[in-house]
């Protein structure tokens, strides 16, 4: 039988969303005993990656009311008004306490918090770390989490498969990749921090470990995906390697311009050119500032008159900061220039980047309320694997790094209360469950001999159908392609073969069980995908162009079948901002 390790709260990943929630949960009740499982040293989780900034009210003249009126016509009314109200209220809070435990937030030159414009937002509220805000953000909450000793961590552990016993979460079955044993982690209440998916593309800024493996734990136990249809494209990620260059690069003055020189987004509503001279200019939300959807798309229309340049890594346009000037370049955004340099072979201060169009964050996930439950009893989710939801049709950048603050803190607080509430579950319930899954492992993957499909081959094909059949544009037509390619990829998958049958750090196997998970979810995208009938914010269906409040003023839920996913509709929540048109460009 697996072994059984017990605790209170088991939360599965180490990101920010995972370190946050174990601090919250050690801090709510110290007595608590919790464990991190996560499948990679959490300093090698993706939100180290993150570059330009966190979003919180805290300079004169910007006001909480503001961001929220941001965040909402982001979004194109999909995000629930009370989640958005209380995200924004409590974000400049979450951010001071990281500043508390250490976070070197970038400074004015008289000592107060500096902040930067970013696209979407009205008013400069980024706060950053240069251009590593992300690692510092990370860095932050691990060195804390390290003073607690009663978070105890299970690091290079991948979880299969959620625990449950009479209705309730009760941990999770996991392998200790080193050892390729699986173990049951069991507690009181579990938490999913497992990040997004952005790997279900070909084309994406996302960390390889990125293949939503959270949303599988839960959509396998009945809980719904919520919106995962909308996917977002960032308008600037290198050609070739999907690399992103920070939407800092544009909020510090960066202009975009197509291949006839033309600064091409002046003519997508999207507001006047700002001064190029004067790059830190008080009209924000136009042109290059607008909201990333509307930039991705407009791209796509660049694309399609043939205005964008041809490479060997497809099709691209030109982000340009030369005229920033070296030293503001190099105070400001030195990352940008770095990878510029290592992985486009330009220097940006002398020579234009080329970027286009990359897959970057999931504005779906895992269904949950305010205090991050979701509809299974115990279990709670936060970060980028849950969907609250506060970015609805279009999350604004800048808006994640502080969501998975206030969301993660909450899951934390909220799970102590429930294990400090509940018994645990009986031992031999777990041990079953667990020893299933081992043998699960063991027959279908590590010591199966007559499989035969490819995990690179069918991961391929799935990326492929994906970004053909649900990328920035959509039709019917694409989608019911896709649909039926993933489904047909979810019977081949069943029959994979691996060459490794050896336990110690089997990359291939986690590989195939990341293969099974991201098929499964890519299915949910679809169907959510080819059930909303209008366009709206990442969501941009070809055969039905207008938004349409009267039917989709509404969130999606995906519901695992025996078949393609079941979606079913759940209302807004409007309280004060009703539906209107999103304007960019002028004053609101
Ligand atoms: C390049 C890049 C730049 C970005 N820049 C910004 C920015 O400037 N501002 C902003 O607001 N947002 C930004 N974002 C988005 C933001 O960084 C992410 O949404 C956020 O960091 C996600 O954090 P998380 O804690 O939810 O997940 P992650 O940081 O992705 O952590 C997921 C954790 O789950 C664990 N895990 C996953 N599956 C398993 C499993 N099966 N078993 C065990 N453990 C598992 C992993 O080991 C990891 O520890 C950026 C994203 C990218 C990709």
């Amino acid at each position: 039988m697996p072994d059984v390790l017990q605790h209170d709260v088991v939360i599965v990943g180490g990101g920010g969303a995972g370190l946050r929630a174990a601090i919250a949960a050690v801090e709510a009740d110290p007595t608590l005993d919790v464990a991190i499982v996560s499948k990679v040293y959490p300093m090698r989780s993706h939100t180290v990656s993150a570059e330009g900034g966190a979003a919180g009210v805290i300079k004169a003249g910007d006001s909480l009311e503001e961001h929220i009126r941001d965040t909402i016509s982001g979004s194109d009314w999909l995000a629930d008004q009370d989640a958005v109200e209380l995200f924004v209220r409590e974000a400049p809070q979450e951010l001071l306490r990281l500043e508390h435990w250490g976070c070197p937030w970038s400074r004015e030159p008289d000592g107060t918090v500096a902040v930067r414009p970013f696209g979407g937002m009205g008013i400069e509220r980024t706060w950053f770390a240069a251009d590593k805000t992300g690692f510092h953000m990370l860095h932050t909450l691990f060195q804390t989490s390290l003073q607690h000793e009663r978070v105890r961590r299970y690091d290079e552990w991948f979880a299969t498969r959620l625990l449950l016993d009479d209705g309730r979460a009760v941990g999770v079955s996991a392998i200790e990749l080193r050892s390729g044993q699986v173990r049951a982690v069991v507690g009181k209440a579990v938490i999913l921090a497992t990040g997004g998916f952005g790997r279900i593309f070909p084309f994406t800024t996302n960390a390889a470990i990125k293949t939503g493996d959270g949303l599988g734990l839960a959509f396998r136990a009945g809980v719904p995906l919520k919106d995962m249809e909308f996917v977002q494209y960032h308008p600037t990620g290198l050609p070739g390697t999907g690399i992103l260059i920070t939407e800092a690069a544009r909020g510090e003055g960066g202009i975009l311009v197509n291949r006839h020189g033309d600064r091409y987004l002046r003519h997508y509503n999207l507001g006047e050119p700002l001064d190029i001279r004067d790059p830190v200019h008080p009209r924000l939300r136009t042109m290059e500032l607008g909201p990333r959807d509307r930039l991705s798309q407009a791209f796509m229309k660049e694309q399609d008159q043939g205005n964008v340049f041809d490479g060997p890594y497809g099709t691209y346009v030109h982000l340009d900061i030369r005229h920033l000037g070296e030293r503001r370049v190099d105070q400001k955004i030195p990352f940008v220039r770095e990878l510029a340099t290592n992985y486009a072979g330009i220097d940006p201060v002398r020579e234009p980047i080329p970027v286009r169009p990359v897959v970057h964050y999931m504005m779906g996930g895992i269904d949950t309320n305010l205090e991050a439950e979701t509809a299974l009893p115990g279990l709670y989710a936060a970060g980028e694997c849950a969907c609250v939801s506060i970015n609805g049709a279009n999350r604004l950048g800048s808006n994640s790094l502080p969501e998975l603050l206030v969301f993660g803190a909450r899951a934390g607080t909220g799970a102590a209360r429930w294990a400090r509430e509940h018994a645990p579950a009986p031992r031999a319930a777990v041990e079953t469950q667990a020893a299933d899954e081992q043998a699960r492992i063991a027959r279908d993957l590590i010591n199966r001999r007559d499989g035969d499909e490819r995990i690179a081959t069918l991961r391929t094909e799935m990326q492929h159908a994906m970004e053909a059949g649900c990328g920035i544009y959509r039709t019917e037509a694409t989608l019911q392609a896709a649909a039926a390619k993933v489904a047909e990829l979810r019977e081949r998958a069943r029959r994979v073969q691996l060459d490794d049958h050896s336990l110690s750090f089997n990359t291939e196997l986690t590989a195939a069980l990341e293969l099974d998970i991201m098929i499964e979810i890519a299915e949910s995208v679809v169907h959510s995908a080819l059930h909303r009938t209008e366009s709206r914010g990442s969501h941009q269906r070809v055969d039905f162009p207008q938004r349409d409040d009267g039917r989709f003023l509404k969130h999606s839920l995906a519901y695992r079948t025996e078949g393609a996913p079941r979606v079913e509709y759940r209302d807004v929540a409007i309280t004060r901002w009703p539906p209107a048109e999103r304007v960019y460009g002028r004053a609101h």
